[in-house]
């Protein structure tokens, strides 16, 4: 069978989390989210744990490299050997290259980036409009899934906060970070042929369906 070897991409508040689930239980694959493969390496100390670690307690980046080596770790295992999701690297061009090659020196290759796209103005509603209860966390939209008393938890009656990462400034923030990084990336691989683009502002199902459908197909002209 052939691998899928799949990296997500896609500004903030696309809904690629959603996706991502979606994605990994249709197509049994593990799923590598870079920000918690870094902490599950630190926490079992691993010997790349333990190095991530030295450059966190300093507050410092951990390097591309180290990263991809996390990462390689992760997919030399036999619960990649079909493929894998990957979530949050790489970001930047210079990571895609240090992923290039990694994945060139085990006989692998990309096999589609999936860009769950979203306009900047439809991310900052759905994140700006974000509410979490503070007792429990459960989630509310002040638009699209307001509570039935405004500010209070349906559930529970605590009181609704913002998080400091939805605040606007902080998304307008994580969006220019986002575009300075990434599009050179989108066109790095349309260039290649790799790009998957998928509209995140329609339903969720209706997303789901159409990268369902474009994967499928991708394994059947590979067939031919
Ligand atoms: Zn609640």
């Amino acid at each position: 069978m052939s691998q899928l070897n799949l990296i997500l991409l896609g500004p903030p508040g696309a809904g690629k989390g959603t996706q991502a689930e979606r994605i990994v239980g249709d197509f049994d694959l593990p799923y590598y989210s870079t920000g918690d493969i870094l902490r599950a390496a630190v926490k079992e100390n691993s010997e790349l744990g333990q190095e991530a670690k030295s450059y966190m307690d300093k507050g410092d980046l951990v390097p591309d490299d180290l990263i991809c080596r996390v990462i390689m770790e992760r997919v030399d295992s036999d619960e990649a050997a079909d493929g894998f999701l990957l979530d949050g690297f790489p970001r930047t061009k210079g990571q895609a290259k240090t992923l290039e090659d990694a994945l060139e020196d085990r006989d692998r290759s990309l096999t589609a980036a999936l860009l769950v796209d979203a306009e900047d103005e439809i991310v900052l509603k759905r994140l700006s409009g974000r509410r979490v209860c503070s007792k429990k966390g459960h989630n509310y939209h002040v638009d699209f899934n307001p509570p039935k008393n405004e500010g209070v938890c349906d559930l529970d009656g605590s009181k609704l906060v913002q998080r400091d990462d939805d605040k606007p400034d902080t998304v307008k923030h994580r969006l220019e970070v986002y575009h300075d990084q990434t599009q050179p990336l989108i066109e790095h691989y349309e260039g290649k042929g790799l790009l998957k683009r998928f509209d995140g502002t329609r339903a969720p199902d209706e997303v789901h369906n159409h990268i369902r459908a474009t994967i499928a197909t991708m394994r059947m002209e590979e067939q031919v």
